[in-house]
């Protein structure tokens, strides 16, 4: 057998109880790699098109991957899988920390909930054993309380991975919180798992992860390790000071969107104050993720409104969503913002997005004091953005609204409020902005997760890549022939996502560091050229996943002001016009998806060895687009 894997998921059937194990066949771990990959082909299968997701039909997922319990650098992210209650397509998040290394070595690759419980359970998992348990005392509790109660009762070597009030409540921009801080976030899979009663997965184990070539794995892990040390492609930089430090740059260079993607930076004055050096006044902590060389991490303490807050330091996104785009230069506030976001189970791009949104609607009359119980809305008031937060964790008066997603709280709300809801088909854009990064507006539109930056970004490549790319870190705002480019990309990141590497690991080795450690594992070659193949078949599989579940991206409406349409007059991305386009059109080339609805092409899926799903996509005969 392969090495890397456990061999086995487990399915629990939440309304009836039962339990089972399946064992995964080495083709499937061959061809789809682990996480996603795995995820996506056996729901492919699960899931009724039609599904809600917020129904029993949807299945939830917690996968890890093979690298996962390995001693190559930074594998430590669990995925959380699902079709996405924002989106209604394919939904996945990932978080870090120490959960994903913990349910391996209790003995499983994944596992996967279908159905709803009767009443709130938690699953625990030791050592090949599993049960589900009442988690009646802990729902209503917030996930640091939760957290706090699975080291006290459970024990200090238990992971867990929970949802707060937020996912409780199906806010539909919920996440799924592990060590009070790392977060799977994105797609609303927090509200999927509140759906289905589930508060908490909890695991515990020692079993070994079988590696095939153990001393190569030694030479391999020195020498990586070396390279992260020696500052290797983005290392320094998460190894310094993690992605905080590249919050006021990202609000000055023109990434960071700014007063709900409606202004430039020449309207936001408040950058320095976003410096490191101004969060590092607060830090009373660092810390790595399982046997991470890296340590981009920490905890800060802050006083905020007469209380003490203690929460993880807010990475770049959570920085620029409750920063910039607010027009927020108050670094506690934005500390505390993160720490709710954290406690109630809230995905920080989201609420940012969402905040952001509720301001401009009340600056354009769209809602007033009425609508938000006496809140004044005015750009920069931290504290009615904060206080906002928490009506939206819990549902409270325009909350309720809001938790809804700004696609949904724009269709309420009516015409005048849709150029204020900057999402793509329904997930709010992370805080990186088309107009700085062009391709990008082709990822939130066409990724099977639209609205996410951390697959298929063209500035995400590690070093050593062999590809005649242009050097788009020269000229960022190039636009022809970049659609090209951006195929690879997404091909590299669904392969190391599927493998539970973290990102920050993946650009601080050089590209050689997954296909090496990958081949030593499994006790058989992965190349780069394995790693493009693989990561397309992903692709497919969840593009497919969205065909079959009635999603044209081509027919979304595009949130015009985060195109530059019509362009910013002032800062450093004036004048510009995303060429969405042209550029879809030569990755849809690329992919071999066709043109009008980004449908894969039998040839294609049958050259990945999906036939099935060519069967399934284009039942005629001979049927061509
Ligand atoms: S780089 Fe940071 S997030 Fe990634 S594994 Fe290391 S400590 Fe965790």
């Amino acid at each position: 057998m392969l090495g890397g894997y456990m061999g086995k998921v487990l399915w629990v059937h939440l309304d009836t109880g039962v339990i089972e194990e399946q064992s995964l066949p080495e083709t499937m771990m061959r061809d789809f790699v682990g996480g996603y990959g795995i995820a996506v082909r056996l729901l492919y299968d699960r899931i009724p098109p039609a599904a809600d997701a917020l129904s029993p039909q949807n299945v939830l997922g917690f996968l890890t991957g093979p690298l996962t319990g390995t001693p190559m650098p930074t594998s430590t992210r669990w995925t959380v899988v699902c079709k996405s209650p924002l989106t209604g397509g394919w939904g996945d998040a990932n978080g870090s920390g120490f959960f994903a290394v913990a349910l391996k070595r209790a003995g499983y690759d994944g596992v996967f909930f279908t159905g709803v419980a009767p009443q709130p359970v938690y699953l625990y998992i030791e050592n090949g054993r599993a049960e589900l348990r009442d988690a009646s005392n802990l729902w209503g509790q917030d996930c640091y309380q939760v957290e706090d109660w699975v080291k006290e009762h459970l024990g200090q070597d238990v992971e867990a991975a929970c949802i707060g009030p937020a996912g409780e409540r199906l806010v539909r921009i919920a996440g799924v919180v592990h060590a009070k801080g790392r977060v799977a976030a994105r797609s609303g899979v927090g509200a999927v798992m509140g759906a289905k009663r589930l508060k908490l997965v909890a695991a515990r184990g020692n079993l070994e992860v079988p590696i095939a070539d153990p001393e190569r794995i030694k030479e391999l892990r020195k020498k990586y390790v070396g390279q992260i040390m020696d500052g290797v492609g983005y290392a320094d930089s998460y190894r310094k000071t993690g992605t905080p430090s590249y919050t006021p740059i990202g609000a000055v260079n023109g990434d960071s969107p700014v007063r709900n993607w409606r202004d430039s930076v020449a309207a936001f004055h408040g950058a320095e104050n976003l410096a490191f050096e101004e969060l590092l006044k607060y830090r009373v902590k660092r810390h790595a993720c399982w046997r991470c060389p890296i340590a981009c991490w920490g905890t800060c303490r802050v006083e905020y409104a007469g209380r003490w807050h203690e929460t993880h330091q807010p990475e770049y996104e959570t920085g620029a969503a409750f920063g910039a785009l607010m027009m927020n230069d108050h670094y506690p506030s934005i500390m505390v913002a993160n720490s709710l976001c954290n406690r109630y189970g809230l995905d920080t791009i989201s609420a940012g997005g969402c905040t952001a949104f509720a301001f401009e609607c009340y600056e354009a009359g769209i809602i007033g004091p009425q609508d938000t119980d006496g809140l004044v809305l005015t750009w920069g008031d931290h504290e009615a953005m904060n206080r906002l937060v928490e009506k939206i964790a819990l549902r409270e008066g325009i909350g309720d609204l809001l938790a809804e997603g700004v696609q949904r709280a724009a269709e309420r709300l009516g015409p005048a409020a849709r150029p204020f809801a900057i999402h793509v088909g329904g997930q709010e854009l992370p805080m990186h902005d088309p107009r700085y990064e062009p391709a990008l507006g082709v990822i939130y539109r066409l990724e099977a997760t639209p609205g996410r930056h951390t697959q298929g970004c063209q500035f995400l490549v590690p070093p050593g890549y062999e590809s005649a790319r242009p050097d788009f870190g020269e000229e960022p705002h190039k636009q022809a022939g970049r659609g090209h480019w951006v195929k690879e990309a997404l091909c590299l990141h669904h392969v190391s996502n599927a493998a539970g590497l973290c990102l920050f690991g993946y650009l601080s080795m050089m590209a050689t560091a997954l296909p090496d450690f990958l081949s030593a594992i499994w006790g058989e070659p992965f190349t780069l050229q394995d790693m493009m193949t693989t990561g397309e078949r992903i692709a497919n599989v969840r593009q497919a996943f969205n065909v079959r579940a009635g999603i044209n991206p081509l027919a979304w409406p595009i949130p015009e002001r985060a195109y530059g349409m019509p362009p910013l007059p002032d800062g450093p991305t004036a004048g510009i016009t995303v060429q969405i386009e042209q550029m879809t059109r030569e990755f849809l080339e690329d992919m071999d998806w066709t043109l009008d609805a980004a449908v894969p092409r039998p040839e294609a899926l049958r050259r990945l060895g999906l036939d099935d799903i060519a069967r399934d996509l284009w039942p005629q005969a001979g049927q061509t687009c």
